[in-house]
């Protein structure tokens, strides 16, 4: 079946209120779904599936990964078995970021680093990138095209280019000012966009053209559900982010994933495109 893959939305909650979140203005009514289990028993599940699958890859998100409860126990002792990438704000303390990437020496850890500008300055989520890219940890530096920010992407680009970093522009999905995005770029800011992007793998890039012109992947078939899923912070595994086609529990033994790809049910498909069945 090869590698499986998992996004984890560990929790819902987060520090900083970005408004270009997905979730912006819902965290207090998203935070009554949170449920905090013990390290132990997700050490175990995740235990179970390596035993089932081997090794498998997980993205972990949210809400804000960082601020969760023994956040670095748990993700010390899961990127043993586990290939594993968080994706965060860097909002933790310099110190605390040292601390737990010195203890780490087989692990396979890595973060990609969300950079917020109207929540943290950047020196001082630069300092931290640079502690997890010279411990050769840091998988990506992500930056949104909200459309007020625009007008900085260029600046901040060169600024991590000083310092030998990348950034991933993930255009913008939502309303601004009464227009629908990624579909309300104007020209100009599509071809913005596109130069800042023209150092990204081919992979990266056919995804980025997916985000700015979604399709409708309603009736194509995908492979979400058997070669991936999603697990939400209440231990309820779903075939994808967007389908509520309920797999299991991961913490039940019977958790199973589908024999093939299905029809996706879904209007839009928000991030996940690389699952649709190639020309279906
Ligand atoms: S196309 Fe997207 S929304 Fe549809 S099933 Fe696949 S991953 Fe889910």
């Amino acid at each position: 079946m090869g590698i499986i893959e998992f996004n984890w939305d560990i929790h819902y909650k987060c520090n900083y209120r970005c408004p270009y979140c997905c979730f912006y203005g819902q965290w207090q009514e998203l935070s009554r779904f949170n449920k905090y289990f013990s390290v132990e028993k997700w050490i175990v599940a995740w235990q179970r599936i390596y035993e089932k699958y081997g090794s498998v890859y997980i993205t972990m998100a949210g809400g804000e990964p960082i601020i969760y409860p023994s956040l670095f126990d748990l993700i010390k002792e899961l990127s043993r078995k586990h290939r594993l990438d968080i994706i965060t704000n860097l909002s933790c303390s310099k110190s605390q970021l040292v601390n737990f990437v010195n203890q780490l020496h087989s692990h396979k850890l890595y973060f990609s680093a969300s950079f917020h500008p109207l929540f943290t300055s950047f020196e001082a989520f630069l300092e931290k990138v640079l502690i997890i890219k010279e411990k050769g940890i840091l998988s990506g530096i992500n930056y949104v095209a909200y459309p007020p920010e625009l007008k900085r992407i260029n600046y901040f680009k060169d600024k991590f280019k000083e310092n030998g970093l990348n950034i991933v522009i993930l255009p913008y999905r939502g309303e601004y000012n009464k227009i629908v995005y990624p579909q309300g770029y104007t020209e100009e800011e599509k071809g913005i966009i596109y130069n800042l992007s023209s150092d990204l793998s081919p992979e990266q890039q056919e995804q980025l053209s997916q985000c700015m012109q979604p399709d409708r992947p309603k009736g194509k078939l995908c492979y979400a559900g058997q070669k991936y899923a999603f697990i939400n912070c209440d231990g309820q595994v779903y075939r994808c982010t967007q389908s509520r086609k309920v797999l299991g529990s991961f913490f039940k033994r019977d958790l199973s994933f589908l024999n093939d790809a299905l029809p996706c049910e879904q209007e839009v498909c928000p991030c996940e495109f690389r699952w649709l069945v190639k020309d279906n």
